[in-house]
């Protein structure tokens, strides 16, 4: 058996799954940088800016004070009481439904894991986050992607319960609907009503909703965030997953997130985390705490808002790009195939979007992500949370090399 490659040796699972897209991104932007080279990052979906002061010191207290041995592997119950708090449930919740997790992928693999039995099908949106399907794999489900029957101009790639029903109607085994709203990567916001008469059929189909509201603070134009119905009926098939960091500034690296549901499944969930992680690192479950329970500094999110008009302003011009609004998140969808067919000047030809992204990166050192890592070939995503400078210079960059396309 040849020792270069990993074939037969690893497990099959693994072998369909390559590094986050996303992360691999910012080493490519950093190799740039190195070497002296304009940058404009618009790749990693990451929130900037300064840690604020009140987390910094929760952080230094924790350590100060040896707040470091091991704990409950549910979390902190003063965190888990937070959650609900934070997310205005207590008065449906209570502890039991709450598990923290060193950030929001560990919750979603943890409902995948206490959801799904080997050969099992999952549902979920037709651009999902790049983490979803491999973490699919990882459970030996399939995860189906629910896609309009034609292109739609509104609501761009938005299931309805028309896609929902039909789809359930092919696979009525399928075990959980996965919804992520606001959607990395297209930007979308589901309406109340939207969710409402989703999480209603899966209710009616007993199939677990899975709601991924990570990104729930970061909604524009005035708008609140819409909340999922919660009674008797939808809390034995609704789960959330939500966390620390989209909705704070610099808090990737932290690692924190949590999942509000049935006290049954989450039960489920704290017994397998007690044998791999046994829960987060203590000192960041007490900045996370100081996070969720001060009041909610809503400038990063009007921040936020200012830059996704500026980059419309920007982009709304570039020729071979079609733009969707973005109500919420911090994330442009750009539909570009009509780039692909495409030459670039040096005569090489665009053939999917991995080709778009890599001649604006080469060309202007523009970075984007690739619709391709979202099961999507044609479009590219653009994280906006960046200077203002990055984001009006990054699209004049983006313009002149999509004009000089022929
Ligand atoms: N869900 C979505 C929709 C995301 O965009 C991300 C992070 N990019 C995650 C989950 C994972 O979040 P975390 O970094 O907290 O694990």
């Amino acid at each position: 058996m040849s020792t270069e490659s990993t074939a037969g040796r690893n497990s099959a699972k693994l072998s369909k799954i390559r590094t986050s897209l996303t992360l691999q991104l910012k080493e490519v932007a950093g190799e740039r940088e190195r070497q002296g080279l304009a940058v404009y990052d618009f790749g990693l979906g990451e929130t900037k800016g300064a840690l604020a002061d009140h987390l910094r010191a929760a952080g230094e207290e924790a350590f100060r004070s040896q707040d470091t041995m091991y704990a409950d592997p549910a979390g902190v119950p003063e965190l888990r009481d937070a959650v609900l708090n934070w997310l205005g449930q207590s008065e449906y919740y209570q502890r039991e439904n709450v598990i923290v997790t060193a950030g929001a992928k560990p919750s979603i693999f943890n409902v995948f894991l206490a959801v799904c039995n080997p050969g099992d099908v999952m549902l979920m949106e037709g651009a999902p986050w790049v983490s979803y399907a491999p973490l699919a794999y990882c459970t030996y489900t399939t995860p189906i992607m629910v896609l309009p029957l034609e292109k739609k101009e509104e609501n761009f790639l938005k299931v309805t319960p028309e896609d929902l029903l039909r789809n359930i109607k092919l696979r009525p085994h399928a075990r959980l609907f996965l919804l992520n709203s606001p959607c990395n990567p297209t930007g979308q916001l589901y309406s109340a009503e939207e969710i409402d008469a989703l999480l209603s059929i899966c209710v009616e189909h007993e199939m677990y909703f899975v709601i991924d509201r990570l990104y729930w603070k970061v909604v524009f134009d005035g708008q609140a965030y819409p909340e999922p119905r919660i009674d008797e009926k939808t809390k034995p098939w609704l789960i959330q997953i939500d966390g620390l960091s989209k909705n704070f500034r610099r808090t990737g690296g932290l690692r924190m997130g949590w999942t509000v549901g049935p006290a049954d499944l989450i039960k489920q969930c704290i017994s397998l985390q007690s044998h791999y992680t046994s829960g987060p690192p203590v000192p960041i479950q007490r900045v996370a705490q100081a996070a969720i329970t001060a009041a909610y500094d809503n400038e990063m999110v009007q921040d936020l808002e200012r830059k996704r008009n500026l980059l419309y302003e920007g982009a709304k011009d570039i020729p071979h790009v079609k733009l969707f609004p973005t109500p919420a998140s911090f994330y442009s969808f750009w539909d570009v195939s009509g780039a692909i067919g495409l030459r670039t000047p040096e005569g090489s030809l665009l053939a999917s979007s991995d080709d778009v992204a890599s001649y604006l990166m080469n060309s202007e050192g523009v970075v984007t992500a690739s619709g391709t890592g979202f099961f999507q070939d044609g479009y590219l995503r653009l994280s906006f949370h960046n200077p203002e400078e990055v984001v009006v210079e990054g699209m004049a960059a983006a313009k002149r090399a999509f004009e000089a396309l022929t």
